[in-house]
């Protein structure tokens, strides 16, 4: 079989497989079995990109991002692992391994003189656990980490779905109630309902980089750009542009109000000492 060929080969096996291949059934349960072995081990790894805040110039915030890399299987990148811990359900232990990082490092920094906000990725799944909130507060409790350290993202999926689950909106509720902060990521490229704005407790907004790479040569786009930065202004919404690789992008975002920006021009996803470089003593937070 291809995973046999690819195997004996020393090759990375889920960088070699089409889209089709990781569709597969037998693909899948490999993929399951080993990120099983790997979350009992604690062998996932945390990347951290900045974001910068264009008011002040610092870095407020850092985005935590998960990486995989098996010793049989190769380097898994998030757009396949995700969907599939998803179905499976092990997103939850990714969920809480990604939560007990940020949080120990988020106290790490702070003990360093700067104090930075981490962003964590969530699914709705995970939420779906009636003990989402008393796992999240206990984990800050634990590592001594204050609330307001910690932001949550949730997709357009997620916020979708969540309007119709009073159970899931009232756990945001709760979490933010004790200071922790909500992030819809990706926004613009999903499911476009303006209901859950109302309805769920966001600070914030991150626009899909999709939006953000065309901004320069693209009138159309530029002016649904700015238009998305109005819409947050007037929603007292924190705006944050992703995807953003050069000077350029940068310049009409400042021009046109935007909070934050996160990209490869800033930098890429990294381990923490990489990035701390980039921070300057601070007392936003
Ligand atoms: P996301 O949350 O929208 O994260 C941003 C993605 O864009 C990251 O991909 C990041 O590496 C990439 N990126 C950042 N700046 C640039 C840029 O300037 N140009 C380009 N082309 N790409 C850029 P990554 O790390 O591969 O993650 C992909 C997605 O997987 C994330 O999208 C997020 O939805 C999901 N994800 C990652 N970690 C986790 C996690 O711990 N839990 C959950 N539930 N989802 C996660
Ligand atoms: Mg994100
Ligand atoms: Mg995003
Ligand atoms: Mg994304």
């Amino acid at each position: 079989s291809v995973i046999q060929k690819v195997q004996a080969e020393g090759g990375n096996l889920i960088m070699s497989l089409s889209k089709a291949d990781h569709e597969s059934l037998s693909t899948r349960s490999i993929i399951e079995k080993r990120l099983l072995i790997a979350l009992n081990q604690k062998d996932l790894r945390v990347l951290y990109q900045p974001q910068q805040d264009l008011t002040t110039d610092e870095i407020t915030t850092v985005e935590a991002l998960v990486r995989w890399e098996d010793s049989e299987i190769g380097i898994v990148p998030p757009d396949i692992l995700i969907p599939i811990a998803e179905e499976t359900g092990l997103i939850n232990q990714i969920g809480s391994f990604m939560l007990e990082k940020a949080c120990e490092q988020a106290v790490e920094w702070a003990n360093a003189g700067t104090p930075i906000r981490i962003s964590i990725n969530t699914s709705i799944r995970e939420f779906r656990d009636k003990n989402m909130v008393d796992t999240i507060l206990k984990v800050l409790e634990r590592t001594q980490c204050p609330p307001h350290l910690l932001q949550i993202e949730i997709t357009e999926k997620f916020a979708l779905e969540a309007e119709a689950e009073e159970s899931i909106v009232s756990q945001m509720r709760k979490l933010q109630a004790k200071g922790i902060k909500f992030s819809l990521d990706d926004f613009g490229t999903g499911y476009a309902s303006f209901r859950y704005m109302q309805l769920l407790p966001l600070e914030e907004f991150k626009i899909d980089r999709s939006f953000i790479a065309p901004i320069v040569y693209q009138e159309k786009t530029r002016a649904l750009v700015q238009g998305m930065i109005q819409f947050g202004r007037s929603l007292h919404m924190r705006v944050v542009a992703e995807g953003v690789e050069s000077e350029e992008q940068v310049s009409i975002l400042r021009e046109a109000g935007c909070d934050a920006i996160q990209g490869y021009q800033l930098s890429r996803p990294k381990v923490p000492q990489d990035i701390e470089t980039l921070f300057t003593p601070n007392e936003l937070l």
